[in-house]
């Protein structure tokens, strides 16, 4: 693979790094405290004390409440870092939201984590009362089931909790995107803009939602600044997406993910020691919360570089579609100079941070990829 290093200047390079950096750092940091914080409420008094308020419930509020409370604790051990992040948004000129802005959209993102995280772990604490000895397979598929529902209804009950959208207004744009999309087998009623203006700067673009819910999204401004022919790059991008069904390839393998984690849980809680360590009696105890989601933190770690391997796998098919699709590798270039700029993508990120988190191609990457594309490409007629 190509290195497109010319497509970009060393002082653009050099400032991207040094937006970064310290992003890298407070991300390690991130999933450091991820894995700390239940593994002190899982296996210290510190867990006793978050369970005691909620200890005297029937189990199922007493699940859902506890779950609630360990999602609070990680979001507060996480809010220094977080203020940072946005802080360090705001200096880079980034973020558009006051303080209070940023705050109410952290406070919806807790709610949220609240609720989803309340009702995953109480379903699971309801397989074994339920089931008993046959949890497992109950939990799988309770939790695969999840899956797939939020994939369905995500886009329509979980993203307009922090964006609104709006059909693209532009009529002329509309029904071109609406061709291209017919041209690429995956026809949308739906093109969207979301406000993301209210909250940053940065330019994006993605498709989400499931049948009946897909949609494809642009950003207003992304809208504001691209050309209409940058624009048909970027929705022929997402339309792969879709022709390629990438989102119900994400959706199996949370799925077959959900299924590991499963095994994993029941192998380890059918370990006596580990059982008295926690002081639970099984997986149907409201006190097994922690364990659950430090298990569910420490499975995430392996699956990191796997899952960012296929999203750059994804992000290149993606981007070879759409070269095919528009035929013009003009905009291309174009569009991802721009995307690269607008968001200060980092261009030369380090080895190791780029094989375990990084989902997209570097932009000096794609902008080769294009070109090698351009020089095999017959020439039009
Ligand atoms: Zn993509």
């Amino acid at each position: 693979m190509g290195f497109a290093g010319d497509a970009f200047t060393s002082e653009e390079v050099e400032r991207a790094r040094r937006y970064h950096r310290p992003l890298y750092a407070a991300s390690i940091a991130g999933v450091l405290i991820g894995l700390v914080v239940p593994a002190l409420l899982a296996f210290t008094e510190l867990g006793d004390a978050v369970y005691r308020p909620v200890s005297g419930l029937r189990w199922v509020p007493s699940t859902a409440a506890f779950s609630a409370l360990v999602v609070m604790v990680g979001a507060l051990a996480t809010l220094p870092l977080s203020f940072w992040r946005y802080r360090h948004d705001r200096r880079y000129g980034f973020s558009t939201q006051e303080t209070r802005g940023w705050l109410g959209d952290a406070a919806k993102a807790l709610a949220v984590g609240c609720v989803l995280t309340a009702a995953a772990v109480t379903g699971l604490v309801a397989c074994e009362r339920v089931f008993s000895s046959w949890w497992p397979l109950a939990a799988w598929a309770g939790g695969g089931l999840l899956v797939l529902v939020l994939g369905l209804i995500s886009p329509v009950v979980l993203e307009p909790i922090f964006n609104r959208f709006r059909p693209l207004t532009d009529e002329k744009l509309a029904g071109e995107l609406r061709a291209l999309s017919a041209r690429a087998g995956v026809p949308v009623r739906d093109v969207l803009v979301a406000d993301a203006s209210r909250r940053t700067r940065k330019h994006n673009a993605y498709v989400s939602g499931l049948g009946r819910t897909r949609r494809v999204v642009l950003w207003d401004t992304l809208l504001e600044e691209a050309s209409s022919r940058e624009i048909h790059l970027v929705a022929a991008h997402e339309l792969a997406h879709r022709r390629f069904r990438h989102v119900a390839w994400w959706t199996a393998l949370g799925i077959a993910g959900t299924a590991a984690f499963v095994v994993v849980l029941w192998a380890a809680l059918a370990w006596d020691g580990l059982r008295a360590s926690l002081d639970v009696a099984g997986v149907g105890d409201p006190r097994v919360v922690p364990f659950v989601l430090l298990l569910g933190a420490v499975l995430e770690l392996p699956a990191l570089p796997l899952e960012a391997a296929l999203s750059r796998r994804f992000e290149r098919a993606a981007d070879r579609y759409s070269l095919e699709l528009t035929g013009d590798h003009e905009a291309y270039e174009e569009i991802h100079r721009r995307l690269a700029t607008a968001n200060l993508a980092d261009l030369d990120p380090p080895h190791a941070y780029y094989v375990t988190f990084h989902g997209h191609p570097t932009p000096p990457e794609r902008i080769a990829a294009g070109r090698a594309w351009a020089r095999r490409a017959p020439e039009p007629s």
